[in-house]
């Protein structure tokens, strides 16, 4: 076998929250009745002034041809005036490249930051992606970890502990997947100065910047500390924002060198994203917020719902999320036991067993650098959120 797939390649793990969501979809196809937390996708269909801007650019000939790689200029011109309207945050147009999703925002920043050997930072528990994306370049992720006790939010002395002069970046995100912890103002401007002053680099993931709940605030890191500019990319995308994860439009900004580097890479690799979804996502930016605050105030009662729902089962921990739509609770009160016969030692086998014997399927914290958690995706209807959780409830109690 060696030498058939290259070795950057073969290291790459499967996405386990793909991996979740296809074994629902597969026991449901065969006929069973699957409720399903994993996949991190809002169940509401993207607002009609989105699809109607679609279906005009399907019958306009311009965009039945390539179009600049880095992204339509009306496209950028829009992205620029919605992230001042949104974070503060002040950019020209020239400085965004459009992608296709916020996860090929991800890889295109690593491919343009990372060397073999770099050190990144990540706050753990970490979206699954992030660590693949750091590899593949040779660059080795370096968990940061906070847990519920935490939080779920890191502190500058952590990640001064893991600072060596091979760090070239840490990777923020704030809401966060997994954990929905939000950050507040103070803390972010803390990592911030602390990364100004050791000239590391900042990647800020702000794809759920409009979910946030309750008193929790987003803040644009890049905003409270000016200064890290020129050593600061900010990824985002139309996906969670505006029910829009089928249509693959992201973005990253940053510094004029950084973006035109990932720029050259994306004009061999894929060139322009698909023009049709770019008019989506420019009608999707450039029109009001009413759609986002309606789904947002759902997700509300649901995140409200999920959190009580897992509190009330003996063994689970479960912190309100302030943000994204994921609740991370701690399950290790449910390990060393038992259920529908099978042996349960960790919250991986939790996840099988539940899965077999309750017909509910979540992704296990392993995916997230978390063992004993799980992230339950409350992007959901009540209904089937309240069914899902109560028959784990009914599982565990039996
Ligand atoms: N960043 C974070 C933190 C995410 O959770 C996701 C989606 N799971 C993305 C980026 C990318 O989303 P997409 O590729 O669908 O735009």
């Amino acid at each position: 076998m060696s030498n058939r797939v290259s070795a950057a390649v073969a290291g790459i793990a499967p996405s386990a929250t793909l991996a979740v969501d296809a074994k629902a979809k597969a026991l449901r196809a065969a006929g069973e009745n699957v409720i399903g937390f994993g996949a991190g996708e809002p169940d509401f269909p993207t607002p009609d002034h989105i699809v109607e801007a679609a279906v005009a650019a399907c019958r306009d000939s311009a965009n039945h041809r390539y179009s600049p790689a880095g992204g339509l200029p009306a496209l950028k011109t829009a992205l620029a005036a919605k992230t001042k309207r949104d974070s503060g945050l002040e950019l020209d147009p020239s400085q965004f490249l459009v992608t296709n999703g916020g996860k090929h925002a991800v890889y295109n920043t690593m491919a343009a930051l990372v060397g073999p050997g770099d050190e990144i930072l990540l706050l753990a528990p970490y979206w699954t992606t992030y660590p693949e994306a750091i590899r593949i370049f040779g660059g080795v992720p370096v968990d940061v970890f906070a847990g519920l006790d935490a939080g779920f939010r890191v502190s500058v002395d952590q990640l001064e502990a893991a600072r060596t002069s091979r760090t070239k970046a840490v990777l923020f995100v704030s809401p966060s997947n997994p954990t929905g912890s939000v950050y507040p103002r103070s803390e972010i401007e803390a990592i911030g100065r602390w990364a100004v002053s050791h000239g590391i680099w900042v990647i800020t993931d702000e794809i759920y910047e409009h979910l946030v709940y309750g008193d929790a605030e987003h803040h644009s890191l890049p905003v409270l500390v000016p200064e890290i500019a020129d050593r600061c990319i900010v990824l985002n995308g139309v996906a969670k924002t505006y029910a829009m994860t089928g249509w693959r439009v992201g973005w990253m900004a940053g510094p004029a060198d950084v973006i035109g580097a990932a720029t050259n890479l994306q004009s061999h690799a894929t060139s322009n994203v698909c023009n049709v979804a770019q008019a989506a996502a420019l009608a999707a930016v450039s029109g009001g917020l009413d759609d986002v605050a309606r789904m947002r105030a759902a997700f509300d009662v649901r995140r409200r719902r999920i959190t009580d729902l897992l509190n009330a089962i003996d063994g689970v921990e479960c912190p309100e999320p302030e943000g994204a739509f994921y609740a991370f609770p701690r399950m290790e009160g449910l390990l060393d036991r038992s259920f529908g016969g099978t042996e349960v030692d960790t919250t991986l086998e939790l996840s099988t067993a539940v899965l077999e014997h309750a017909k509910v399927a979540f992704v296990p914290g392993e995916a997230f650098g978390a063992p004993g958690y799980a992230r339950f995706s409350f992007a959901m209807g009540l209904d089937d959120l309240t069914e899902g959780i109560t028959r784990i409830a009914d599982l565990v109690t039996a």
